[in-house]
């Protein structure tokens, strides 16, 4: 049943703005591709509720002072249009979470974040608060990212240029445990899998860290990186690896394909940019000029052979790696085979 606060709300005009910081993060955030809610909808779930949340205008649960009408200190953000390339939510939550918890200026007028830390409606959803101390709880709150502001910083200024999607985009500075300490020098080697594809890897063996928090720590970096080769008979070529380890490595034919994509891009790119130059050398003879025309049309040409010379000696180079990577591979078929 709706309050005499709701109906208070009603014959004041539905007036509504929404708290600075929630609505500093919600704006950039609806820049960027998402879907941002802040004003609850006029049903009971919402507006009419018995006990107004943060979406309403007179909610009954500002913290720490009284709720100041008529603000909306409370955004929904929705999961990113599919292929927008914008963070999870998962991701995002997780970093407003860790920089709240850090003490990032930019959320600190955050009373409680309600979040799926895993994935979209499936896995556990928590409610993160920090009243002040921080407290986690079971929600059921589940999809999207729900975030209520502290009732005394309604007109907060900190978060104006708080950018979170910015924030998970940033590079890591902190370094993936594949690459951590002294011992993983000089352990690189060349394997063949069972399909005939040559890793390089470090030979060493991992047990997959889970990531609750979906943000990706060192080890899925470092997964993303390497390529996971699993366990599934591969680890064997490292001794007997104890169960549920995975090693990870580069897919070399993968990576020698990439660079002859690049070369290939290169090499038409040059040749557009001599032909136009070209074109506008003789559009110039034309027009009647002193250059030496003739010097400048022969120098491009001789750096363009010189260039075509380099891209094929590049190419020549790739194709004997990729000949002895198919040499290595087929001795480690037969190493497999034999007794
Ligand atoms: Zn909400």
């Amino acid at each position: 049943m709706a309050t005499s606060a709701y109906w208070a709300w009603d014959r004041d005009g539905r007036p509504w703005k929404v708290a600075r910081p929630i609505k500093a993060i919600g704006d950039r955030l609806r820049r960027y591709g998402y879907t941002v809610y802040y004003l609850g909808s006029d049903d009971t779930s919402h507006l009419q509720a018995a006990r107004p949340l943060d979406h309403c205008p007179f909610s009954a649960t500002g913290w720490p002072v009284p709720h100041p009408y008529p603000y909306v200190n409370a955004m929904d953000i929705m999961p990113p249009p599919a292929g927008s390339g914008l963070p999870s939510l998962q991701a995002l939550g997780a970093q407003m979470l860790a920089d709240k918890k850090a003490g990032h200026p930019g959320m600190a007028w955050l009373k409680y974040q309600n979040w799926e830390p895993v994935r979209d409606n499936g896995g556990p959803c928590y409610q993160d608060s920090f009243k002040p101390n921080h407290v986690q709880t079971a929600s059921t709150d589940r999809g999207h990212i729900h975030q209520s502001g502290r009732t005394d910083l309604v007109a907060y200024a900190g978060a104006d240029d708080y950018d979170p999607v910015a924030r998970v985009r940033a590079p890591r500075t902190e370094s993936a445990p594949t690459t951590e300490g002294e011992d993983d020098m000089g352990r690189q080697m060349m394997v063949a899998d069972a399909t005939g594809t040559v890793w390089l890897v470090d030979g060493l063996t991992r047990v997959p860290v889970a990531d609750p928090a979906g943000a990706g720590n060192g080890q899925a970096h470092a997964e993303s990186y390497l390529g996971n080769l699993g366990n599934g008979g591969q680890v064997g070529r490292f001794g007997t690896p104890p169960t549920a380890m995975d090693v990870w490595g580069i897919d070399v034919g993968g990576r020698l394909a990439a660079i002859e994509a690049r070369i290939v891009a290169a090499e038409a790119a040059d040749t557009a940019r001599d032909t136009a130059t070209l074109a506008a050398i003789r559009a110039l003879t034309a027009g009647g000029t002193s250059v030496d025309t003739a010097a400048v049309i022969n120098r491009i040409n001789e750096v363009a052979a010189t260039e075509s010379t380099t891209v094929a000696a590049l190419r020549a180079d790739i194709a004997t790696l990729r000949q002895r990577l198919a040499a290595a591979a087929q001795a480690e078929a037969t190493s497999l085979t034999q007794p």
